[in-house]
């Protein structure tokens, strides 16, 4: 990263009669279309103008027109996060996609990422040098908002939370500064960015430590719903003594009959075990016990590399209408287990000695319900992390459904709701922000000091609130309350 990131001087507030920047795009204009296009098309935006930013200039300019017009500013790069993102109205919408490709130091095991660039690209620039870096499940996600989000990683019961990784950012702040932030130079926004909640600025790069990723393993194995009460208890038997070096998710997926869903998985639920093992004995010791309760009938588990990881999930690439819900959960145990297995459908089912009784599924919209694992490193406090470092929940629960594939999106919230219910005794309260899927679906990842001390920040770097739109609205609302509370 350049000294001149450090010294960039602020961006010359444009004259509010000033023609606007040749980037900036309004309604009916194809750039414009283009800035404003999301993937999860549950949540349009409809900013008043939109940019297409491909240097720090750019963004720089962006800002100053915004801010001489007193328009707010959002941000945004795939749309991942668009279901739970608030209405743009009025606002001046920043698509970072920056110029120059990711950079990979293997000496120093640094990628250099420039904002905009999907995982996908990450993976493959790092994974030659027998690197790795601590993605999710979709390759298409953007690695920006994703850090910013804090990240849970399919290597994250060996690595922790992705933000633990992300060792400087450059941004763009509401005063047009370019800047380069890190545990050295203001240690205090480089923490409120690390998953502090959003709306502090327009991130035009980051910079990731990677990991080697040897003896790696990595798959997905569906069975039919005969064997779903089984597999299901013996992952989470599995689950109680895992090794950190295995991450994993279990999903139960009711698979649309279109074209690029693999036969063997439609026309009824299956459940899928998919996930990372570093080390072959470890991915033994997952799936031995599976495997013997019954043939899967489809097993992608086997040696790869880094570069495998990111399809073994299967998640949809195409844009859709995605609404669902998400929750943290503490240990389950057999009945929480069987809470969440019912609930997925609520048909008569099978039942099991151990009380795990099975639905159909056939009942349920949902296209997707899933029990991702959590802890291993990413129960472990960072001290040198951000705002949000780690949790202390034993899974995070995810459920979706697409109303252009099965139910009305009533019926859709509807069995969130359901589920929501049926999980309420392990249900913490508390979410991981990037998996939040609704504006309207509760969530909450920060404490009340750890908001306070964010907008302590947001004060500082933002005082005129030009980016507070792009806050999350619970932080904000937090923090309003308890600002409200000590003035009286
Ligand atoms: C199919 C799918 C799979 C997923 N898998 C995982 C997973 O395994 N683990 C996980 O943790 N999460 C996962 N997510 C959630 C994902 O991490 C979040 O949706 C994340 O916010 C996506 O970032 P984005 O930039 O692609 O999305 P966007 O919707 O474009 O951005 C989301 C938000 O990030 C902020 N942002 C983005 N770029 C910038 C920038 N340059 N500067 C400032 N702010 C910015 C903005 O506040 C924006 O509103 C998944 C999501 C989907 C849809």
């Amino acid at each position: 990263m350049s000294e001149a990131v450090h010294a960039s001087a602020p961006a010359t507030a444009l004259p509010a009669t000033a023609p606007p920047p040749a980037t900036v795009a309004f309604p009916g204009d194809p750039a414009y279309d283009e800035a404003t296009r999301v993937y999860n098309l549950a949540g349009p935006a409809r900013p008043a103008a939109a940019v297409t930013a491909t240097s720090a200039a750019e963004v720089q300019a962006a800002i100053g027109y915004a801010a001489a017009r007193g328009q707010g500013v959002r941000v945004h790069t795939t749309g991942h996060s668009a279901g739970a993102a608030p209405e743009m109205t009025g606002a001046v919408l920043i698509r970072p996609v920056l110029r120059g490709g990711v950079e990979i130091d293997v000496g120093r095991r640094r990628a250099h990422i420039p904002a905009g660039t999907p995982w996908n690209e990450v993976v493959h620039a790092a994974a030659p040098h027998g690197l790795a870096a601590p993605h999710g499940t979709s390759g298409t996600v953007g690695a920006v908002g994703y850090l910013l989000h804090g990240g849970v990683s399919l290597y994250g019961r060996k690595v922790g939370l992705a933000a633990n990784h992300v060792t400087a950012i450059e941004l763009v702040t509401a005063e047009g500064r370019l800047r380069r932030v890190s545990l050295t130079q203001d240690p205090e926004l480089f923490w409120a960015l690390r998953g502090g909640g959003g709306g502090l600025g327009v991130v035009t790069a980051v910079e990731l430590a990677l990991f080697p990723a040897a003896d790696l393993v990595t798959g997905a194995a569906f069975w039919s719903w005969t064997h779903a009460a089984a597999v299901v208890e013996a992952w989470y038997d599995w689950t109680l003594r895992a090794p950190e070096e295995v991450s994993t998710s279990l999903r139960v997926m009711n698979l649309p009959d279109l074209p690029m869903i693999p036969p063997m998985l439609k026309g009824g639920p299956v459940v899928c075990v998919a996930g990372v093992a570093l080390g072959a004995a470890h991915a033994r010791e997952l799936l031995a016990p599976l495997r013997a309760v019954g043939e899967p009938v489809l097993d992608t588990w086997q040696d790869a590399g880094p570069e495998t990881v990111p399809e073994v999930h299967m998640d949809p690439d195409e844009p859709g209408t995605f609404i669902g819900d998400h929750f943290l959960l503490s240990e389950l145990g057999r009945d929480g287990i069987a809470a969440f297995l019912r609930t997925t459908g609520t048909g008569s089912g099978t039942g099991t000695s151990t009380g795990t009784g099975t639905g159909t599924g056939s009942d349920s919209p949902l296209i997707v319900a899933e029990l991702r694992q959590l802890g291993g490193r990413m129960a472990v406090a960072d001290p040198s992390g951000g705002a949000l470092n780690h949790f202390e929940e034993r899974f995070a629960y995810m459920g979706a459904g697409v109303p252009e594939l099965r139910g009305t999106p009533a019926e859709i919230i509807e069995h969130c709701d359901r589920m929501r219910a049926a999980l309420a005794p392990w249900d913490t309260g508390r979410t991981a922000p990037g998996f939040v899927k609704g504006l309207d679906r509760p969530r909450g990842h920060l404490s009340e000091a750890d908001i306070l001390a964010v907008e302590r920040v947001r004060a500082r770097v933002d005082p005129e609130g030009l980016f507070r739109g792009d806050a999350m609205p619970e932080t904000v609302a937090s923090a309003l309350a308890a600002h409200s509370q000590e003035q009286s």
